[in-house]
């Protein structure tokens, strides 16, 4: 391969930083520095693997984050595909494409970054492939998790009368997205929720463990497109309370300056808050962190209802990054 030519000192050098400071996982019987990983398996687990690619200009911009952060949003990301099934995070693996403008303290900072986040949800750093890029910084993260056997919680799977629940609040991450891109900065709680996400992890686990969900996902591309990934899967229709879908402060005061902000809310992208179907309709009162917004139809299609009686028409589409 012709980037083999180009593989130099510098780069086993990174790998030697890298594996140095990753350390080893206890579920791991090798780790960096060989062909593969070895993973030895349990009978009565199934294996989880996601994978997500970032790439500059078009799922993050650098002069708006950190490299740190960076680092921490990508490995938070890919983490809350395991928690939207219900599993633990285990290995991850990344690939750097490096362009040139970026230097050592930089990649050094990310990969910081990268594995604060990960030992946060007790996942470890297993491999990886770094290599010179020509165009802009891309990141590919592979997550690979554990759930029990046949407890993992896919997208199929509500039914009618299911109770809709999501976890946090919606938006936050979306207006901050919307304040960068208009030149203003975000408050502080907003930029966080933007720049370092956080996965949920645990209440992915309580939800599989206790099988209290029918059907489950992460909120990535905005409520109303990931609602309808699970109503598509499922072939059920739902009908949402417009005033139950949970704010924050933060969001709730950019909406008192323009109510059309609830569109952000409800089709705003980068939440990784989980939203799912559960029989049970007390759930918001054993969970603090969830709220109950709908139910889960007969008939096809996603309604929202406002307090008023009459149905709302969000005027944006599912999120699409810097589109
Ligand atoms: P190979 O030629 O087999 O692809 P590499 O020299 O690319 O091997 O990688 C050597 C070891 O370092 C492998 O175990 C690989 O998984 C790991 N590695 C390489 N790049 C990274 C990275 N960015 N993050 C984590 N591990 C990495
Ligand atoms: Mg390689």
């Amino acid at each position: 391969m012709l980037a083999n030519k180009k593989r130099n000192n510098e780069e086993f050098e990174l790998i030697r930083w890298i594996k140095q400071k990753a350390g080893s996982g206890g579920h791991l019987s090798l780790g960096i520095g060989d062909d593969c990983s070895i993973q030895p398996q349990q009978a009565d687990q199934d294996l989880l693997t996601s994978t997500d690619l970032l790439i500059e200009g078009i799922h993050f911009k650098r002069e708006w984050t950190s490299m740190f952060d960076l680092g921490r949003k990508c490995v938070a990301v890919n983490i809350s595909d395991i928690a939207a099934m219900g599993g633990t995070p285990q290995s991850l693996f990344l690939g750097i494409g490096r362009p040139k403008n970026i230097n050592d303290d930089e990649i050094e900072a990310f990969v910081s970054g990268f594995l604060e986040e990960a030992k946060l949800y007790g996942a470890v750093l297993a491999g990886g492939d770094s290599c010179a890029s020509l165009g802009p910084l891309m990141i590919s993260v592979t997550v690979q998790g554990i759930v029990a056997t046949d407890e993992a919680i896919c997208r199929q799977g509500a039914s009618y009368g299911d109770a809709v629940y999501v976890s946090g609040y919606l938006g936050d991450s979306a207006l901050a997205l919307d304040l960068l891109q208009n030149g203003q900065q975000p408050d502080s709680y907003l930029a966080e929720r933007f720049h370092t996400p956080s996965p949920r992890v645990a209440l992915g686990q309580e939800l599989s463990k206790r099988q209290l969900a029918t059907a489950m996902l992460d909120i990535s591309d905005g409520l109303l497109a990931d609602l309808g990934h699970i109503l598509a899967a499922s072939e059920v229709g739902a009908d949402l309370a417009l005033e139950k879908i949970p704010l924050s402060k933060s969001f709730q005061d950019a909406l008192g300056k323009d109510s059309q902000l609830i569109d952000l809310a409800l089709s705003g992208g980068e939440d990784y808050e989980l939203i799912f179907t559960s029989p049970l309709k007390d759930l918001a009162e054993q969970i603090d962190s969830v709220t109950r917004i709908g139910v889960i139809n007969q008939e096809l299609g996603l309604r929202i209802h406002q307090s008023n009686g009459e149905l709302y028409q969000c005027q944006r589409d599912g999120f699409d990054h810097f589109a």
